[in-house]
């Protein structure tokens, strides 16, 4: 697969781990090195572990890349960097296919985590509730099962549902409600707001229409029983009869079609539909943008905390069954020598600090 100009640019800005922990760095702390333990501003760069400061005050020591999704990571930094480069600016995202043939990667496996965790951090912070007229409707989308994780076998079907505002087409704010069954002319697609649910009953739709669209708005459907008996929206039905559905729905339809052209290109699956989702709706309410910011899919902008690999697979953990029993004492190597867990340094500026020194944030 061919590298893209604009990767191979990026690259040569990040060609090395040193260059991206500089960059974590200023944007961890602007104005140099406080320590979020006791706020002191004198620090070492350990020796021993790679970007992690020692503070001289308290001994507490950070990583640059504490609260990000790269934290406690095996992946050079430079990966994570480039793989989010490339997660942001691919117009339709990438899969973790793509993202193993573009870096090279050696394995699906530590492909597929990448991409799962980067996705993690698309999920629309603009969560204002849709207004004005909003089409609504439902469909069926082909998943890939994944029983064992690498092996894709099995395909299934699951129910999505979907809303969008219809907005003007010149001005791009919502549209005033007309007439039931009146024709919105000039108008084009506006956010977007999608769910899996379990099934097409009304509890199901009803849940969704309330956590996502704003009371008051006109419901444009295909008339389904379960959009009913919403007291605080308008209901506009269009009864679809002979006419072929994304006559009067057309601007979810269009949402549904380019949903699933992009899930053929993915490898989608039932358990992790809801990042997925995000990540459509993210990158479809942002089409107007050139692309995401590949800070943001680094999650150095909303601060994600870090994911397990057991949360995302959402599997148990077999080795944390039981807690890890030491005989001893591990001893850890700070910038002034060797520590025991728990022991206290010399110069700790304050003793009642909650934190552990030399516990590793
Ligand atoms: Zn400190």
């Amino acid at each position: 697969m061919a590298v893209s100009h604009s990767l191979l640019a990026f690259q040569q800005r990040f060609p090395d781990e040193a260059h991206c922990a500089q960059f974590l760095l200023e944007r961890r702390w602007p104005d140099g090195f406080v320590c979020p333990g006791c706020g002191g501003k004198r620090g070492h760069l350990l020796r021993s572990r790679a970007y992690t400061y020692e503070c001289v005050a308290c001994g507490k020591q950070t990583s640059v890349t504490a609260g990000t999704v790269m934290h406690r990571t095996k992946l050079p930094l430079t990966v994570w960097f480039w793989a989010a480069h490339l997660m942001a600016t691919h117009s339709n995202g990438m899969s973790a296919q793509q993202l193993m043939g573009q870096l090279g990667l050696g394995s699906y496996k530590t492909a597929w985590l990448l991409a799962q965790k980067l996705r993690r951090s698309m999920v629309d912070p603009e969560r204002e509730p849709l207004k004005g007229v909003v089409e609504i409707d439902q469909s069926e989308m082909p998943f890939r099962a994944d029983e064992t994780f690498f092996e894709i076998t099995k395909s299934g079907k699951m129910l999505v549902i979907g809303a969008v505002e219809i907005v003007d087409h010149t001005t791009k704010k919502p549209q005033e409600p007309k007439r039931f069954g009146a024709k919105y002319l000039d108008t084009m697609s506006g956010r977007v707001r999608l769910a899996a649910i379990p099934s097409n009953e009304a509890t199901h739709i009803h849940a969704f229409i309330k956590a996502n669209i704003a009371p008051g708005t006109t419901l444009v459907s295909d008339g389904h029983a379960s959009y009913l008996g919403l007291a605080d929206y308008r209901h506009d039905p269009r009864v679809v009869g002979s006419m072929a559905g994304h006559v009067p729905l057309k601007w979810i339809h269009r949402v549904f079609a380019l949903l699933k052209r992009w899930s053929l290109g993915t490898d989608l699956r039932r358990q992790h539909i809801d990042s997925y989702l995000n990540e459509f709706v993210f990158r479809y309410n942002r089409r107007f943008y050139r692309h995401v910011s590949f800070e943001t899919v680094l999650g150095l902008a909303t601060r994600h905390g870090p994911v397990a690999y057991w949360d995302i697979i959402e599997r148990k953990n077999p080795r944390k069954a039981s807690p890890t029993i030491r005989r001893q004492p591990r001893h850890r190597k700070t910038a002034s020598g060797f520590r025991q867990d728990g022991a206290r340094t010399s110069n700790a500026a304050d003793p009642s600090s909650g934190d552990e020194p030399g516990t590793t944030e």
